[in-house]
């Protein structure tokens, strides 16, 4: 599922690439996925152009002149990306540039949206207010990842770092890839967490942030950049994924668990 690094790459493409650029069109065809019908959608973005894009833990937001803004939460499927070769009746959603090329949405499942509001309420919607600090924003610092860790003595530590009323941005694939990176198990409660646990949690979640995004983030489902290229960082996966595969740093075998029903990657002897 795209995570942070993922949507952030999107925030940054469109930023380079969009600002400015006027609405021809729209079309919504998955109304189940909005809060607006198709042609409120399409009549309500016409003529407006993109001032830019900003994202809060796994939602992206673009905003539009005429205090118009769309929230995107991509879910495990989701996918955006520009085209001037696009087929209307095989996307979800899209945005029609009067320069011909299209910002295309597509595969949105279950709770994933693509919500329009006001810009001047985006954080007002309930999808938006609920979430953590953001991982990617300075407000995130060590001490705030300790008073997080402190508040919640009983949940296992994978919880806390997923829950995105807790902290916004990091999924299940960043979780296990930086539970790995600073050699802490899943299944730890966060009461359990030694200082020198929480500030190896702390920088490693920042080195496996550093690294998906040398490798383009992650494409395992359904993330591709603008142009349609996908990342490689999945293929560089220490733990997620790799269950009954050998460790890179110890050579046992990859664990698998289930934590709140999803399936948790660790190595029982790298992670303690
Ligand atoms: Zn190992």
């Amino acid at each position: 599922m795209p995570e942070i690094i993922e949507i952030d790459f999107l925030r940054q493409e469109i930023n380079s690439q969009l600002i400015g650029k006027t609405v021809a069109d729209s079309f919504l065809n998955k109304e189940k996925a909005s809060n607006v019908s198709r042609n409120e959608f399409a009549g309500i973005l016409r003529g407006k152009s993109i001032i830019g894009a900003r994202r809060k833990g796994k939602v992206l937001i673009l905003d539009f002149t005429g205090n118009i803004s769309i929230i995107v939460h991509f879910l495990l499927t989701g996918y955006m990306r520009l085209s001037s070769a696009f087929d209307i009746s095989k996307l979800q959603a899209g945005i029609i540039f009067s320069d011909g090329n299209c910002l295309c949405i597509g595969g949105l499942m279950g709770n994933a949206f693509v919500r329009l509001i006001k810009t001047s309420e985006v954080f007002l919607d309930r999808n938006l207010k609920v979430q953590g600090v953001d991982a990617l924003s300075p407000d995130f610092t060590l001490q705030v990842l300790e008073k997080i860790i402190l508040l919640n003595p009983k949940k296992f530590i994978k919880q806390a770092l997923t829950d995105q009323h807790l902290i916004a941005g990091i999924g299940n694939a960043y979780s296990d890839e930086i539970l790995f990176k600073a050699k802490i198990l899943p299944t730890r409660r966060c009461g359990t967490l030694s200082n020198y646990e929480e500030k190896a949690l702390y920088e490693s979640i920042f080195l496996v942030f550093e690294e998906a995004r040398a490798y383009g983030g992650e494409s395992e489902l359904s993330f591709v950049h603008l142009n349609g290229e996908k990342g490689h960082f999945n293929e560089h996966f220490k733990v997620h994924k790799r269950q009954f595969q050998k460790c890179n740093d110890c050579d046992s075998l990859i664990s698998s668990t289930k934590i709140d029903g999803r399936k948790t990657y660790f190595c029982s002897l790298c992670q303690k």
